[in-house]
């Protein structure tokens, strides 16, 4: 295990408040004390399928906008499938663009939102989806979601590729494919980004 707030031994540590240098994108973000504050989007240099992701954001503490325009950014795993990432602390909008939300396909079973401001914690248990060579899905991916320590997404089945438009499918990818970090507009601070590779997801397991 890590020290208190620290990365496992066995992490790729995308970002220890200090540099993103393990980035795309990055001249667009303001890194100062230890966090980083999003100006545009940020593709992970890797690429990456089945993963432990741990993550932590504040939305802005002055608050402006409403609905999908107040702390809006997300987290796009294999840069196709959005963890909505919103302040949702006394803010309505449709019940799917929540934070914590498998963005337009599953809301959180809870709203677990800390106040505009306050540091909070994504851990992510990600399954990557399997594809056949005629692009016929194999394996369907899987999330699990705790949000500031409480379970949201428990082995939640995928859809399909994030979509704002159309109902979600899925189109066929490699094996691994960059972590993307969304930016909508809003200057969401992000702190300790690392995951773990080797989580053994589909061993031993037909889903
Ligand atoms: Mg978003």
């Amino acid at each position: 295990p890590g020290s208190p707030g620290k990365a496992p031994a066995d992490a790729v540590v995308l970002f220890d408040g200090k540099d993103l240098t393990a980035w795309k994108g990055a001249e667009k973000w303001t890194v100062q004390d230890g966090y980083a504050i999003c100006g545009g989007n940020l593709t992970s240099k890797q690429a990456f399928g089945d993963c432990q992701l741990h993550l932590e954001f504040a939305t802005p503490e002055k608050v402006e906008g409403e609905g999908q325009g107040r702390g809006n950014s997300g987290v796009y795993l294999m840069g196709q499938y959005e963890v909505q990432i919103l302040d949702s602390f006394g803010n309505t909008t449709y019940f799917d663009g929540q934070c914590g939300s498998i963005y337009k396909q599953q809301p959180p079973m809870v709203n677990v939102c800390r106040k505009p401001g306050e540091w909070q914690t994504y851990e992510i248990a990600f399954t990557a989806p399997r594809f056949n060579d005629d692009g016929s899905v194999k394996n369907p991916g899987f999330i699990t979601l705790l949000h500031n320590g409480v379970l949201i997404h428990n082995h939640f089945q995928l859809q399909g590729t994030t979509s704002y438009t159309e109902a979600p499918k899925y189109h066929k990818h490699a094996d691994k494919e960059p972590l993307l970090i969304q930016f909508h507009g809003n200057p969401v601070k992000f702190r300790n980004i690392w995951l773990r590779e080797n989580i053994h997801a589909l061993v031993g397991k037909k889903p």
